[in-house]
């Protein structure tokens, strides 16, 4: 592979924001991978970032499978309650919410079902 902006130059490796090869010269080496010098680096760290977030994520669910679907299934119960036995005026949005907040829990319920299968 060649780098992408010196033809004539082989790449030592490819950036982690755009996947293009890079010579010596054009690599900033960003401790986790490598990027476009002067150019990826700060999306290349966003993209670190956001993996490790994502990564850190997972564990959490994976770890506690059903807070999410306990939280937003006590959540929705406390709204809807609200919003069928509540004052009129704010009746109409605690029931959204309630029905919003129990939506979540089917998903999160389905997300951590497939947690479990891919183990
Ligand atoms: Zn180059
Ligand atoms: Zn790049």
């Amino acid at each position: 592979m060649k780098c992408f902006y010196h033809p004539n130059e082989s790449a030592v490796g490819v950036c982690k924001a755009c996947s293009k090869g890079l010579c010596p010269d054009c690599t900033a080496d960003l401790g986790h991978g490598i990027a476009c010098k002067n150019k990826h680096e700060p999306r290349a760290e966003d993209l670190e970032f956001m993996t490790i977030k994502n990564i850190k994520a997972f564990r959490a669910v994976k770890k506690f499978p059903l807070s999410g679907v306990l939280f937003n299934g006590v959540m929705g119960l406390i709204f809807l309650g609200f919003g069928l036995f509540g004052r009129a005026e704010i009746s109409w949005l605690s029931t959204t919410l309630g029905a919003g907040f129990l939506v979540f829990a089917l998903l999160a319920l389905i997300q951590s079902q497939a947690v479990w299968r891919e183990k």
